[in-house]
C-alpha cells in the first residue's frame, strides 16, 4: 500500500476515471506507458515507481508468486 502523510494526502487531487481512462488500463511487463507515477500489480498488489522516460514497464524480479505482472496506474505524477 502506498503511504503518505496527512499533509501530502490533502494535496493530492482526485480525478474521474471517465476523464482519465488511463486508470482503467492494465499493462504487461515490457509494455510502454505515457504516464509516470505509482503502478500497482492487479494480481499481487506490488507497487512500483515508474518514470515514463524509463519505458518499458518492468517485470517482477524476485517475486516467485507473481511472475507476470499486470500493472495498473495507481497514482499519476503529472509533472
Ligand atoms: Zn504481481
Amino acid at each position: 500500500m502506498a503511504l503518505t502523510t496527512q499533509a501530502n494526502k490533502n494535496s493530492i487531487g482526485l480525478i474521474s476515471t471517465k476523464d482519465t481512462p488511463e486508470f482503467n488500463k492494465t499493462y504487461k511487463a515490457g509494455s510502454h506507458s505515457l504516464h509516470s507515477g505509482i503502478y500497482k500489480c492487479s494480481k499481487c498488489d506490488r507497487e512500483i515507481a515508474f518514470n515514463k522516460d524509463d519505458n518499458p514497464l518492468p517485470p517482477h524480479y524476485s517475486n516467485d508468486s507473481c511472475r507476470s505482472p499486470e500493472w495498473k496506474l495507481f497514482i499519476y505524477a503529472q509533472n
